[in-house]
């Protein structure tokens, strides 16, 4: 039987072409034309004016807040179900996270826990499409609206998800996305952040340059960032982009196989999207109620037959940095950690494979 993959990137001879002509172009740091290239394609896709590339998603989520300003006394509020690069950036910048619990059927941030959760210190709401699957935008639109508080979306799972027909990535005031090797397309390591506000955008593409004022040389009248993406990265991104489309038909079709052949099994759940929203089904995900067997077995089982399988992300508020908040006000949170599953999502894996694991899933819980 072929490897099952949970999340391996997908490469193939379009890479290889688009790097060979990087590396012959012998422009293969921060300068070259793929860049660019890349950004005007991407911010087409999404529908924003603008898209600025950098070197990680970390690095996107760390310039958008530092862009709005936010640093030390400012409140920004972020799922506790997230993973850590979602929240490291408030705390680099001098701000304080404000955990907020997660609805138990979509998996992401509660819009009425957000509301609950703005004080007079609130300066961004921070959604994460967590695994794909796009946040009540209406609900966290309204809110961000009627207090004045901007959001930044933390898109980094959701490329080629939509609410009402819009991409996430067009909500905030700036959006956050990532190439790292496990997303839906790689750079081998990258990010972007699209933005429909011109200023910010000219902005954040000087401060990604170690803020250069270039038509002076080597002058910076203010503390930038060494966070630009490379032209060798682009030229993969580019390529990747190419075959997006593949991508995210193979995911969405994973997702389907496991429902069909999951419904039913009486302790499985899904994780569900919010009416008229598409899921970019970065990580097909279920949550498994059963009375004797928990994660831990389930995965081992899993694994016995060559099945890999990840956790939900931990709590962020189960890491020493961030220990100091109340768990009890996070159950939904907690509830998913123990019982929420990862399942291979990779678009190297078959169709058939992806039945023969959900199939697997079932012998596992009903054994
Ligand atoms: C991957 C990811 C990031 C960070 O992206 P990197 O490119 O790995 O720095 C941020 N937030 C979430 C939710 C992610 O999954």
């Amino acid at each position: 039987m072929d490897t099952i993959y949970l999340d391996a990137p997908n490469l193939g001879e379009l890479e290889k072409q688009y790097l060979l002509k990087c590396v012959d172009s012998t422009f293969v740091s921060t300068a070259g034309p793929f860049i660019p290239e890349f950004e005007a394609k991407f911010a087409d896709y999404i529908g924003t004016k603008r898209a600025i590339s950098t070197q990680s998603g970390t690095a996107a989520i760390h310039l958008a807040l530092h862009e709005l300003g936010i640093g030390p006394g400012d409140e920004v509020i972020v799922p506790v179900i997230t993973f850590i690069a979602s929240v490291n950036p408030i705390t680099y910048v001098g701000a304080t996270p404000v955990f907020v619990d997660i609805d138990p059927s979509s998996w992401n941030m509660d819009p009425e826990k957000v509301e609950k959760a703005i004080t007079k210190n609130t300066k961004a709401i921070l959604p994460v499409h967590i695994y794909g699957n796009p946040c009540d935008m209406a609900a966290i639109t309204e809110i961000s609206e009627r207090h004045g508080i901007p959001i930044i979306e933390d898109a980094t799972e959701s490329l080629g998800a939509s609410v009402h027909g819009r991409k996430t990535g067009t909500f905030g005031s700036m959006a956050c996305f990532s190439f790292n090797g496990n997303k839906i397309i790689t750079t081998g390591g990258g990010g972007m952040i699209t933005t429909n506000d011109e200023k910010l955008a000219d902005h954040m593409k000087f401060l990604v340059n170690q803020a250069r004022d270039e038509s002076k040389g080597y002058y910076h009248p203010e503390i930038g960032f060494n966070y630009r993406m490379t032209n060798l990265e682009a030229s993969l991104g580019l390529a990747q982009f190419e075959r997006l489309p593949e991508f995210l038909q193979k995911k969405k079709r994973y997702s389907e196989i496991y429902r069909e052949i999951l419904t039913g099994v009486k302790e499985i759940e899904f994780q569900e999207e919010y009416p008229d929203s598409i899921s970019s089904w970065w990580l097909s995900s279920i949550k498994i109620n059963h009375p004797t067997k928990d994660i831990p077995q389930i995965q081992k089982e899993l694994k016995e037959k060559a099945i890999p399988t990840r956790r939900i992300f931990v709590p962020i508020t189960e890491f020493p940095p961030y220990e100091k908040y109340k768990k009890e006000e996070y159950p939904n949170s907690y509830e998913l950690y123990e019982k929420g599953l990862n399942l291979p999502s990779s678009t190297l894996n078959s169709e058939e494979l992806v039945e023969f694991v959900a199939r697997s899933i079932v012998d596992v819980i009903e054994a």
